[in-house]
């Protein structure tokens, strides 16, 4: 079955085409037979487009919204310039799966999209106000693109920790708000943190029962999860995905008397602070430079910049604090996988986060860590770190593929 799997940003349109099926995902032998990414949706778009196997195509064209991009990665995917294998006309993709932000406490699992199904995540726009209207429009796009022949499911990034004990996912404030207004904890990356628990089953042996990890996504955005018995039962980013690590531009975990003190400071409203905790804090923020971190270390090494180092340590500092206390949250975990474009590349940032935590059983082999970037999966734990330590690249859209699949097929699925 060829897949179309989507994921919508405010003015973004992140695609790829997987071929897969039930006996390929038990070889795993799925195939990426086409992606791209569509940027500046509303003005002069960016296009990027790349057939497996062949090298990538970029052009610009004015697309004015998520339905006209949509509809020219359409037309481009069957086009015989394309020539993306197996593609030769609309009819040869067969279902969409959409990245979903926020399934609030309803949508807990993977689900064909019907009219409830819209109804429920456009509830959701509350509670992910920027990325829920840009999943929709992606949802509508393909609805009238593609017409109701072609099965369309959503695949949530709360749904994997709607496993999450009260404990860890009510905040200490008057229960009656989590009452009224739902105000708790949902958490996100859960894709990925499903992923990498799995792929971590299947390079370990250990059975879903068995699966005691921390698994740490470092990218743009950053986040924790404790998952116990295969299932996400802490993490740590919340309400938003504001709260937790330090991230590329968010700041994670903060006093939230902060946002008075700077109302009345630097006479901000909530919405200029909203958009100063997102947008123009984590490392950003503290560097002063840039939220990348590949550039950051690389103005630590070169020039010795002094917020450079600052941000990297703080980055670094507040993940080795959130290890400690998720070992404590599960009372000891048999490995700590690493993820993201951060997680999966940075040997530096990997050994300054595992620093001086022997005491914990986590110690990282300098050889194994140094050897494994650029998309290898593999172990950089010591012989004598009693902790394993992974390094696993997410695959985000590959799980969407699959869990469409599932759902088409009717398929029961472990989480
Ligand atoms: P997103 O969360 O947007 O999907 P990614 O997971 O791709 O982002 O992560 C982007 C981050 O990964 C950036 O900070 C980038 O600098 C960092 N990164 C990518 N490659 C490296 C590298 N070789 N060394 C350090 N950081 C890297």
């Amino acid at each position: 079955m060829n897949i179309l799997v989507l994921n919508c940003g405010s003015s973004s349109l992140k695609f790829q085409v997987i071929s897969t099926d039930l006996e390929v995902i038990d070889r795993n032998e799925d195939r990426a037979l086409a992606r791209g990414v569509v940027e500046r949706i509303g003005s002069e778009a960016l296009i990027t487009l790349r057939a497996e196997g062949k090298p990538a195509v970029r052009r610009a064209a004015p697309l004015r919204d998520h339905r006209v991009a949509l509809d020219h990665v359409l037309r481009w995917l069957v086009s015989p310039e394309a020539a993306v294998p197996g593609i030769q006309s609309l009819a040869d993709i067969h279902a969409v799966g959409h990245r979903i932000v926020h399934g609030g406490e309803k949508l807990t699992r993977s689900v064909i999209i019907d009219d409830a199904v819209i109804v429920q995540i456009e509830d959701c726009i509350d509670l992910a106000p920027l990325h829920n209207p840009a999943n929709l429009k992606g949802i509508y796009s393909a609805r009238e693109l593609f017409g109701p022949g072609v099965p369309q499911v959503a695949v949530f990034d709360t749904s994997f920790h709607s496993t999450m004990p009260p404990e860890s996912f009510l905040y200490a404030i008057p229960y009656q708000l989590y009452v009224r207004h739902k105000v708790r904890r949902y958490g996100f990356h859960g894709t990925s943190h499903r992923y990498v628990a799995y792929r971590y089953r299947q390079l370990s042996g250990k059975t879903h029962e068995e699966t005691n990890v921390i698994t740490v996504h470092l990218g743009n955005g950053c986040s924790v999860c404790a998952i116990r018995a295969g299932e996400s039962i802490d993490t740590s980013m919340g309400l938003t995905p504001v709260e937790g690590l330090v991230m590329g531009t968010r700041c994670g975990d903060i006093d939230a008397s902060v946002l008075e003190f700077l109302h009345h400071k630097e006479g901000m409203s909530f919405e200029e602070l909203d958009g100063l905790l997102n947008k123009r804090s984590g490392l950003l923020g503290i560097s002063g430079l840039t939220n990348d971190m590949r550039d950051l270390l690389e103005e630590e090494h070169e020039h010795q910049d002094r917020r450079a180092h600052l941000a990297i340590e703080i980055f670094c500092l507040r993940a080795k604090k959130y290890l400690g206390s998720y070992l404590a949250r599960m009372n000891g975990a048999d490995a700590i996988v690493f993820t993201g474009g951060i997680g999966e590349n940075s040997p530096d940032v990997r050994a300054r986060i595992c620093r001086d935590l022997e005491f914990l059983g986590i110690a990282v082999d300098a050889e194994r860590n140094a050897a494994l970037s650029g998309g290898k999966e593999g172990e950089i734990g010591a012989a004598a770190s009693r902790v394993r330590l992974y390094v696993i690249p997410t695959n985000e859209e590959l799980l969407i593929a699959r869990d469409t699949l599932r759902c088409v097929r009717n398929v029961p699925r472990r989480w």
